[in-house]
């Protein structure tokens, strides 16, 4: 169709993971379209974000914004929370030791939401309503709107979430699996100072995870069978404060000012083929994971870093920029990095509701207690965390990693 506008990559989805992925791929100079209405605003989650995806953000001109409402995370606790008669030590995670002031930062939802939607506005073309119909051919894919906009693009982001329906219209099939869980999360403030340690216990039916907040707050996750949730969920708030404090064992001292909590029943799911098409998957669309160690975002930071990496590259070279070499090259880049944090958090999930087999639990035991003796363990551990090897885009690059160095700090 002539004068017809052709869009180097149109996103579908306008989440945290599809938010990213935009201004990913238009500060990296692709011609891009973003579609899907405005972010849950009643989203009351805080997203734990490492080192590579702080740097994401930087790159993104979010950062200001989002600085002073996050808190460093320069900590983080592990305790052994089970009944196992092979109980661990605590394993204290400490950045320093690796040499970094922070491992990331806790930062709102909504605050992060807000801050990349001001920053989509003026770099690309915005439509904030709902994708209904996805047509793929040869050289482009097709989208049309609510309210009967039609667009046309290169490559497509199904970044619309679990559910994706782009990623169905491209025929990527999923695999899906349950857990008898579900977690709680809420803000509350406490008495005692967290020192910007994230604490993490473990116990039979799930860890339970204050992650920091500004001052005298925290930010809880709490993992726990779906039955006991509805029953904690059901509680007024001194009843819910009584029960938290018992089980924190008086970590933060006495515990006040709940937030509405709200409840996530916990699932798995990942994407068989991760480009297929002209259509990428990024986000939830591609991965779903237990909230255990704060991957699923970090994960589609990552997305979004290397799908903005390759296409662009694409584009340089002339290439079709939604073509078979740009989608075997994401697929090729993303496949590890995702299968191994599912595979990890999906692990670590089960092994603490089998602790009651003694093999499961002397085997997590084991590993917590070789982290607590060996400091070079740790330090790997946590550059894996900060660093992960199998993945490390240009726009989150080790060289120009955040949190700054402790040496570059005092120069
Ligand atoms: C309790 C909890 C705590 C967590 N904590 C952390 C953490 O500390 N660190 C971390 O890294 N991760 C964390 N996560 C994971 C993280 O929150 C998710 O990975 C992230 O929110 C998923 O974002 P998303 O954009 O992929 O999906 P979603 O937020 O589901 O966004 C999908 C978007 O697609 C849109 N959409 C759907 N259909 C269409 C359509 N047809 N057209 C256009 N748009 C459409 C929707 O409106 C929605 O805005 C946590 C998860 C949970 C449950």
């Amino acid at each position: 169709m002539a004068g017809q506008q052709i869009f180097d990559v149109t996103v579908i989805g306008a989440g945290p993971a599809g938010l990213i992925a935009a201004a990913a791929c238009a500060r990296s100079g692709l011609d891009t379209l973003l579609i899907g209405p405005p972010a849950n605003s009643e989203d009351r989650r805080t997203s734990a974000l490492f080192g590579g995806s702080i740097e994401l953000l930087k790159k993104l001109d979010v950062w200001p914004e989002l600085r002073d409402r996050s808190e460093p995370i320069g900590g983080i606790r592990i305790v052994d929370g089970s009944t196992s008669l092979f109980r661990a030590p605590e394993v204290l995670f400490e950045a320093r030791e690796a040499g970094f002031e922070a491992f990331g930062y806790n930062i709102p939802n909504m605050a992060l939401t807000k801050a990349l939607e001001a920053v989509c506005g003026p770099s690309m073309t915005r439509v904030p309503t709902g994708v209904t119909s996805v047509k793929i051919g040869a050289d482009e894919v097709e989208l049309t709107v609510a309210g009967d906009g039609v667009f046309h693009a290169r490559l497509a982001v199904a970044a619309d979430g679990r559910a994706s329906a782009t990623r169905a219209a491209a025929g990527i099939e999923v695999s899906s699996w349950t857990y008898p869980q579900s977690a709680i999360i809420t803000m509350f403030h406490h008495q005692r100072r967290h020192r910007d340690i994230s604490t993490e216990l473990h116990r039979p039916a799930g860890p339970l995870t204050v992650v920091p907040g500004p001052g005298l707050t925290s930010h809880l996750v709490w993992i726990d069978s779906r039955e006991e949730v509805e029953r904690l969920m059901g509680l007024d708030d001194a009843a819910f404060g009584r029960e938290l404090g018992q089980a924190l064992q008086g970590l933060l001292g006495s515990l006040s000012n709940f937030s509405p909590r709200q409840s996530f029943p916990l699932s798995g799911q990942t994407a068989r083929s991760l480009a297929k098409n002209r259509v990428v998957v990024a986000g939830e669309a591609a991965h779903v994971i237990p909230p255990i160690g704060a991957q699923g975002l970090n994960l589609s930071c990552r997305d979004a870093a290397t799908l903005a990496e390759i296409a662009s590259d694409a584009k340089r070279s002339g290439a079709d920029i939604g073509g078979e070499e740009t989608l075997s090259r994401y697929e090729s880049a993303r496949r590890a990095d995702i299968g191994t944090r599912v595979f990890a958090v999906d692990l670590l999930n089960r092994s603490l509701l089998s602790s009651y087999i003694p093999g499961v639990s002397l085997a997590r035991g084991l590993g917590l207690f070789a982290l607590a003796s060996s400091p070079a363990l740790r330090s790997r551990v946590m550059r894996e965390g900060i660093l992960p090897a199998a993945s490390n885009p240009l726009m989150m690059s080790a060289e120009e990693i955040s949190p700054p160095r402790l040496d570059e700090q005092t120069r």
